[in-house]
């Protein structure tokens, strides 16, 4: 297990993603932190790391470094995705732009499109979260989380964002759009990997009530 430098109530973490989808769901994840969260827009931060990386992990430490580098601050940054096993795990790190689609029904309509067919054992999927965290001295903290299901036959749900629609869970008999989201962040592979981090987070707090706030960003 890692460990953070001191941090103090009202240090400021970068959440460093454009995503209202991820911002939204990281701010739940974190809530109750007495840290002052911040986003790439509210420092006019308008950076586009290229993912060039192949793995969740690298183009989740080429967000948070780009990121670090341009601010200065800690920065939490994550690479997401899902992995379709009927498609040999595609569209994997891809998925943002999987066949050049944005997130949005068109997308998912082609997924269920390419699972026509396809029978229910053989259509399973998982989301796959990788999280890091630097720290004030540049050190890297890793965490990652999955969620397992099916693809759908049909896009049902408006909550969430991205394929939450056609993710069907079979455990609780509807798609993870029509989940409640505090229901979504305590079962999802993001909620996993952000709740390891901010484990981190908190025993920062609780360690150094002495350390020095450089990070604060003025009121
Ligand atoms: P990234 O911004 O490069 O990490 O790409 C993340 C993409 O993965 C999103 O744009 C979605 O297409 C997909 N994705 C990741 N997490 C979720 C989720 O919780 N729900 C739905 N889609 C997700």
């Amino acid at each position: 297990m890692t460990t953070l430098p001191a941090l103090r109530p009202g240090d400021a973490l970068l959440l460093a993603t454009t995503s209202a989808g991820k911002q939204r769901e990281l701010r739940a994840l974190l809530e109750g932190l007495p840290l002052r969260l911040v986003t790439p827009a509210e420092l006019g931060l308008t950076l586009v790391p290229e993912e060039t990386g192949t793995t969740f992990a690298e183009n989740a430490a080429i967000k948070a470094r780009a990121y670090h580098r341009a601010s200065g601050l800690p920065t939490l940054a994550e690479d997401s995705g899902i992995e379709v096993d009927a498609l040999g795990g595609a569209p994997g790190v891809y998925s943002a732009r999987w066949e050049g689609l944005p997130d949005g029904a068109e997308k998912n309509a082609l997924l269920l499109r390419r699972l026509v067919g396809v029978p229910e054992q053989q259509r399973s999927c998982r989301y796959v979260c990788h999280a890091v965290l630097i720290d004030r001295a540049g050190v890297e903290h890793h965490a990652e989380g999955e969620l397992r299901g099916h693809v759908a036959h049909e896009a049902r749900g408006a909550g969430g964002f991205g394929y939450d629609p056609v993710f069907y869970l079979p455990d609780y008999r509807c798609t993870v759009a029509e989940l409640p989201p505090a229901e979504k962040d305590r079962i999802s592979h993001r909620g996993q990997a952000v709740r390891a981090l901010r484990a981190l987070i908190e025993r920062a707090l609780d360690a150094a009530p002495q350390a020095s706030g450089r990070d604060r960003l003025p009121q």
